[in-house]
């Protein structure tokens, strides 16, 4: 199957490659991360990519457009919007435009099918986004390949190390580089997601 693989950076592609190669997929790269704050860490991030695919013999399409204010429009009404409904709306917001954007690049460049390295991190939603990946295929009119690449996780880390790749502290976005340092947040966030699930509870 010729699939679009949208790599969110180049670290999170070792596993999903070496293993979609194994099931005997073509794969082409795919860059789109609007989400990545400074500019600096942005293209570290490109590049990083880049590098990945030269190593790693992939072709790779790279979005260079550095959209800091869509993003952070779209991430501060998602969380003004549903605030009080869901856990994490920014990043709901943030996996959903990434990979509707990768369908659309696939279906229109003959792909069979897109899928994303995010499905190998542990630290993601990572029903949230098949959720998400799922209804996009159906929208966009595009098969979406699932796999769970967190079995994988630990095996990525190695090949990233072996091909002395560089990899980031953080998630990508300004929140999280925030989330990363602030004791303050990190109280605050355990107090809305404690309040989430007694509203939950008390719902069911
Ligand atoms: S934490 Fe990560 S997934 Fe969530 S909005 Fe920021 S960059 Fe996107």
């Amino acid at each position: 199957m010729k699939i679009l693989l949208h790599m969110c950076c180049g670290p999170c592609s070792c596993y999903p490659v070496q293993n979609l190669r194994a099931g005997g997929h073509e794969l082409t790269g795919y860059f789109f991360n609007p989400n990545i704050h400074p500019y600096k860490e942005f293209k570290q991030r490109i590049d990083t990519a880049m590098e990945f695919g030269d190593k790693a013999g992939l072709a790779v399409v790279a979005d260079k457009n550095y959209d800091l204010r869509t993003f952070l429009r779209r991430a501060l009404s998602a969380e003004k919007r549903e605030e009080t409904l869901a856990e994490k709306p920014r990043c709901r917001m943030c996996y959903a435009w990434r990979l509707r954007k990768t369908a659309v690049y696939a279906r229109e460049n003959g792909f069979d099918a897109f899928t994303s390295t995010l499905f190998v991190s542990p630290y993601q939603l990572h029903n949230v986004m098949k959720d998400a990946a799922e209804k996009i295929a159906r929208a966009e009119n595009i098969p979406f390949f699932y796999e769970d690449f967190r079995t994988g996780w630990d095996e990525g880390v190695e090949i990233c190390k072996k091909l002395e790749l560089y990899r980031q502290p953080y998630c990508g976005c300004i929140f999280s580089e925030e989330e990363r340092y602030s004791n303050r947040w990190k109280k605050d966030h355990k107090k809305k997601m404690r309040k989430l699930r007694e509203q939950k509870e008390s719902e069911a």
